[in-house]
């Protein structure tokens, strides 16, 4: 620990972002990076207390006081080669993580936490810049062939983690793109997509083979898949969306929140020429239902296609500014969270109610809300307020309620594998119900975070090792 008194000197700074009025006339990242020395000096507030809960909060268990330790000495490979033994994509979870570990953070007891994820961002981009980042290739070849189904991070991690162990890896991809949602769900202004295609460069450098506008269960059948490939890994995502069934759900105007975002993605990345009028925002009123990420990546996106007003309802009570008794550190902080998309201009509502959609023509025109009143969020239980119906004028709703479940028609189906009780695939330490499949990410766990999709890609890829490990005729 270089200075036992780092955080009696400087204060947490804020990330130096552009200022919402300029930001929101374009779709870059904008976060402007600080100069070395104040990461230097950010990093000297790490405490390298005796117990870092800030491990326990990493779902990749990131050795944060060591890389805080190497980066206020200016030792930066140092740092990188010591989060690299845990992460193997810094670069997004520098920029997207919502940072667990920081809730966890010893320092946020009666101060404010290190700035672990901006810090971790640094790390990454200079090991690029420096060209520490190199494709890892493995010294031996074991000729054990891995098929990978999905390349958001679950599949990426678990792509990566198993062709270091010298096997044979292709990803498939049913999107014209590698990536997952870090692709095409996540907006560019959150998370640049040459990161993503700089990642996937040095796989494919290291030997990884990726088969873009393939479906598995679909181009190719699980028959067909098993008598090629030793092992497989499913990292297929959440991809069913929860819908409203209310009367007007047909209306012209009412979309799937991830539709809009693809829609958007896919413009800026050249694969779509224009924007389809539907899905451009420009003089529109947008109401975004569902007050979490997606809901605040499209109130982002429709600001800076250039809407009239955007705004954002929320089933949940308005979450207090600071924790509440029953939610002591170092646990998950539900407290009022304000994102930059938020910053950039919205009307945020909560405990409200969507009845219906209403439209002229065919076409929506408005939403009809009304005020509830919880009794228990735990058991979900609520009643409405009798005399606060109102209707909102609106000309587009994003629904951004979030994801049911993976899908299971085609290569689940196929491979008739077991489903837990949220319909997720069943895989108890990765393992499928059938021996040779293994899933990870989001079609396991459930709609999640990216890091902890690269969390179980890796634990996947171990998984399959050990496997082959069994299959391999001991000498
Ligand atoms: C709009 C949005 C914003 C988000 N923002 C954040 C954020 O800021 N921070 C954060 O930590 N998390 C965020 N998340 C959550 C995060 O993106 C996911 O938890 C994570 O991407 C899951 O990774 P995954 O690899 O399991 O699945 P995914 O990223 O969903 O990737 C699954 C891939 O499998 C492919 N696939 C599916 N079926 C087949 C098939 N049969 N054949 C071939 N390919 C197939 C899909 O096309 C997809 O590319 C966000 C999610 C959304 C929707
Ligand atoms: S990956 Fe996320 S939780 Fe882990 S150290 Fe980085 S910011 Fe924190």
């Amino acid at each position: 620990m270089g200075d036992i008194k780092g955080f009696l000197k400087h204060d947490r700074i804020a990330k130096g972002n552009e200022a919402p009025e300029q930001r929101k006339k374009h779709f870059e990242e904008f976060s402007i990076p600080w100069n070395k020395a104040k990461y230097e000096d950010q990093a000297s507030r790490c405490m390298d207390c005796g117990i870092p809960f800030c491990h326990e909060g990493c779902p990749l268990g990131n050795k944060i006081p060591d890389f805080n330790d190497a980066v206020h000495r200016g030792n930066w490979q140092e740092a990188w080669e010591l989060l690299k033994t845990t992460n193997n994509f810094p670069e997004f979870t520098g920029r997207i993580c919502p940072a667990p570990c920081e809730a966890s953070c010893v320092l946020g007891l009666n101060n404010e936490a290190v700035n672990i994820e901006h810090i971790e961002k640094e790390i990454s981009e200079t090991a690029f810049k420096e060209g520490w980042e190199k494709p890892i290739v493995p010294t031996t070849e074991t000729g054990f062939k891995v098929a990978v189904i999905g390349s958001g991070p679950a599949g990426l991690a678990a792509a990566e983690e198993s062709r270091k162990r010298g096997h044979s890896v292709t990803v498939f991809e049913r999107d014209n793109a590698p990536g997952g949602l870090l692709r095409y769900g996540i907006p560019d202004f959150k998370l640049d997509k040459s990161t993503v295609a700089r990642r996937v460069s040095l796989m494919e450098a290291a030997g990884i083979e990726f088969k873009t506008g393939v479906e598995i269960g679909e181009d190719i059948t699980a028959e067909v898949l098993e008598t090629t490939f030793d092992a497989i890994i499913l990292c297929t995502g959440s991809t069913v969306p929860r819908n409203l069934t209310i009367e007007g759900r047909d209306l012209k105007g009412v979309h799937f929140a991830m539709d809009y975002l693809k829609h958007q993605n896919q413009v800026i990345a050249g694969e779509i020429d224009s924007l389809n009028s539907e899905m451009d925002m420009a003089g529109k009123r947008v109401v975004v239902i569902g007050g979490g990420d997606t809901g605040a990546d499209c109130v982002g996106t429709s600001n800076r296609q250039g809407a009239v007003n955007v705004s954002q309802i929320e089933l949940l009570e308005k979450p207090p500014l600071a924790r509440a008794t029953s939610n002591p550190w170092p646990e998950w902080p539900m407290v009022l969270t304000t994102s930059t998309s938020h910053e950039e201009g919205v009307d945020r509502n909560w405990a409200l109610l969507t009845k219906r959609f209403i439209g002229l023509d065919g076409r929506l025109t408005g939403v009809e809300t009304v005020k509830i009143q919880w009794i228990d969020q735990a058991r979900f239980e609520y009643q409405e307020v009798s005399g606060t119906e109102e209707v909102k004028p609106c000309d587009a709703v994003f629904l951004a309620i979030g994801f049911a479940k993976p899908e299971t028609k085609g290569i689940v189906e196929q491979f008739d594998l077991a489903l837990d009780q949220k319909s997720n695939i069943k895989a108890s330490g990765y393992k499928t119900s059938k021996p040779n499949v293994f899933a990870a990410g989001d079609c396991r766990r459930g709609q999640s975070l990216v890091v902890w999709a690269i969390a179980e890609g890796r634990k996947a890829a171990v998984a399959v090792n050990q496997y082959y490990q069994a299959l391999v005729p001991k000498t």
